[in-house]
């Protein structure tokens, strides 16, 4: 794989961001703002290059050259994306400590869903891995879908918790760049997302390591990315978007709660059958304005105000956006309830 000059500047702005994003910018920038402070260094690549007109330079994987060429495999392995059905997703988050009595509780009760994320380390917190839930979760004949993010282990690390995993069963993987956070852990991020769903297919797929050495099996794997819709602006958001999907079998959008938004997402792709949109039901004002704080997620202004006179206003909401997203022809909804098994099971009536 030769590279141009242009794939060169690329690669050298991108250590200016703090993830290493090296694919596009991370699903946290906002109207060119980065999470960490300052400016994002994407608006820089990305306008220099639509200034070129080089833009088809962000087609590529870049950082891939490193790791040498192997060819891309489409093999699928079983998965909750089978079903006939508008797909339900979920999530639960692990203990944070050894207790997984919450757990074990959601699970006994939980209703009408095909698969269930496993969080790793949301907002850069540590909670229990995703391996012992992901066998909790196959124990009710759930698919497990194990998130890995780039930001806490090397590639080393992630290919060690991806054997494992494989071996006891785990065929779904959602990869994330994850958020960046510096409470007295030192982020990693020897790849960014994109990157590792290119590995995972061409390297693991093909039973070799991350950098070519054989490994014991041929691993079908398969791979889910997520993908911010509310993204400010969403240009390169979407070129990022549409190189993932050339490596991976299904998308999860970042809570969306504009249908207008989620109207102009939908014209801008059409993978429409491989992604499900993230739906989260705001339960109160309060959480709207917490919200609002973590990096990639928009809560409207309008529903902010009709929370403060109506709790049940972010439950409508949420249930409108799934119906909407439907009729839209999006594979299915990933919804987000902090483990609510009543909520998730009014949200999923009559869908
Ligand atoms: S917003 Fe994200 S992509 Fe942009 S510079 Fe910051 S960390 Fe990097």
């Amino acid at each position: 794989m030769t590279m141009d000059s242009a794939e060169k500047d690329v690669l050298e702005l991108s250590l200016r961001c703090p993830k290493k994003m090296k694919n596009g910018p991370c699903g946290s920038s906002f109207d060119g703002r980065c999470e960490v402070g300052g400016f994002c260094v994407w608006k820089e690549i990305y306008g220099r290059l639509k200034e070129e007109g080089k833009l088809s330079v962000l087609d590529n994987v870049l950082g891939a050259e490193k790791f040498g060429y192997s060819p891309y495999s489409d093999k699928k392995a079983e998965s909750f994306m089978d079903s006939k059905r508008f797909v339900i997703t979920t999530e639960i988050e692990p203990p944070k400590g050894a207790d997984l009595s919450k757990v074990k509780r959601f699970l006994g009760n939980v209703k009408g869903v095909s698969a269930i994320n496993v969080v790793d380390n949301p907002l850069g917190e540590p909670v229990m891995g995703p391996f012992l839930p992901s066998l909790y979760i196959m124990k009710h004949n759930i698919k497990p879908i194990y998130q890995i993010t780039c930001r806490d282990n090397n590639i080393a690390a992630i290919q060690s918790d991806i054997f494992a995993a494989y071996a006891s069963g785990v065929r779904d993987i959602l990869v994330l760049t994850g958020d960046y956070v510096t409470k007295n852990s030192k982020p990693v991020f020897d790849v960014d997302s994109t990157l590792l769903a290119y590995l995972i297919k061409t390297k693991l797929a093909n039973g070799l390591d991350f950098c070519g050495r054989k490994i014991d099996t041929k691993m079908t794997i398969n791979i889910g990315v997520a993908v911010n819709p509310n993204a400010v602006p969403c240009d390169a958001e979407m070129i990022k978007f549409r190189k993932k999907m050339q490596f991976a079998d299904f998308a999860q959008t970042q809570a969306v709660f504009d249908p207008n938004m989620l109207d102009e997402f939908s014209r801008q792709m059409n993978f429409h059958e491989r992604v499900l949109v993230g739906i989260l039901p705001i339960m109160s004002y309060k959480m709207a304005e917490a919200m609002s704080k973590v990096p990639g997620v928009t809560i409207p202004e309008d529903l902010k105000k009709e929370l403060k006179r109506d709790k049940g206003a972010g439950i409508r909401r949420a249930k409108e956006m799934i119906l909407h997203a439907k009729e839209l022809g999006f594979r299915g909804a990933h919804i987000m309830t902090f483990m609510d098994n009543k909520v998730l099971l009014e949200l999923t009536k009559k869908v």
